[in-house]
């Protein structure tokens, strides 16, 4: 596992790449994403500072714990990501997770119901449901992880933003698990998002293909970055992890989707940052 976690106390909002894609569909590739969102963030032409005023750059709650080790094989590497991840949780620090392809989140999402005492709501934005009973006779497929879950109980609410390539099944699937969708036919109001503990799931595929082109399924008709910006910084409840997903670096030549995942990152991060300050030592 290898994280580097000495940076890492209560409240500490903590980078941690998750560079796994063995349970992507169609295309391999987000696995490399980690470190290339990293040089966009950490670039010394830019700047880490966001928007309310903040500044990541030396803020004392604020870590890169560095890249999981994970092995290839399925079981192994989703029971890799859970110890990992519980490991930050132990020292009592705040995940924002940089995959990897969306099946990482189910891994992600297992070990906070593990470690925290308090239910939590899930925000998912995403383009696809992603809750497939079995995708390619995969249960563990990037498809499938929210069915999982769902099913292991481990939210107490998922509100998915931004589907627009639902299918018959995951329709039904939605309905069976309670799950709400907020379709894109009005404004995304960030007042729709769950109240109390929640954590994002970001599938960078849910903004428009025009704004992230490099991802693996682009699908049109998405979130703008401002949208996405909006509900990172004024939906209600308390932000107590995340995860950016699905960048594909082999199709991001130009690095334009890199720089909004950085974007986002550090939009997060303050946001984290602001709803965990009691939480500082
Ligand atoms: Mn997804
Ligand atoms: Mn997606």
């Amino acid at each position: 596992m290898s994280l580097t976690l000495d940076q890492v106390g209560p409240g500490t909002v903590t980078l941690v790449g998750v560079p796994w894609d063995v349970n992507s569909s169609q295309l391999a590739g987000p696995a490399a994403a980690p470190p290339v969102i990293r040089s966009v963030l950490f670039d010394p032409h830019a700047n880490l500072s966001f928007e309310d005023g903040g500044n990541l750059w030396k803020h004392p709650r604020f870590a890169d714990a560095g890249d999981m080790n994970l092995p290839q094989d399925r079981d192994a590497g989703f029971t890799a990501i859970v110890e990992a991840t519980g490991t930050v949780l132990a020292r009592g620090g705040l995940v924002l997770a940089l995959g990897g392809d969306h099946a990482v989140s189910y891994p992600l999402v297992k070990a906070h119901a593990e470690h925290r005492d308090e239910p939590f709501g899930i925000v998912q934005i995403d383009a696809h449901p992603d809750l497939y009973e079995d995708f390619d006779d995969n249960p563990y497929s990037h498809a499938s992880g929210f069915a999982r879950i769902m099913e292991g109980g481990l939210c107490s609410k998922l509100v998915q933003v931004g589907i627009r390539a639902s299918t018959p099944h995951q329709r039904e699937q939605a309905a069976r698990y309670g799950v709400e969708t907020v379709d894109l036919s009005d404004d995304v109001s960030p007042a729709r998002m769950p109240d109390g503990p929640v954590y994002l799931s970001l599938d960078l595929d849910g903004l428009d293909p025009a704004f992230v082109p490099g991802v693996s399924h682009p699908e049109p008709g998405g979130l703008s970055t401002r949208d996405v910006i909006r509900l990172i910084q004024q939906m209600p409840g308390r932000l107590i992890g995340a995860d950016v997903v699905e960048l594909n670096p082999r199709r991001d030549p130009h690095g334009t989707t890199a720089g909004v995942a950085a974007k986002l990152v550090k939009e997060i991060a303050a946001r984290l940052l602001r709803d965990n300050a009691s939480d500082n030592g």
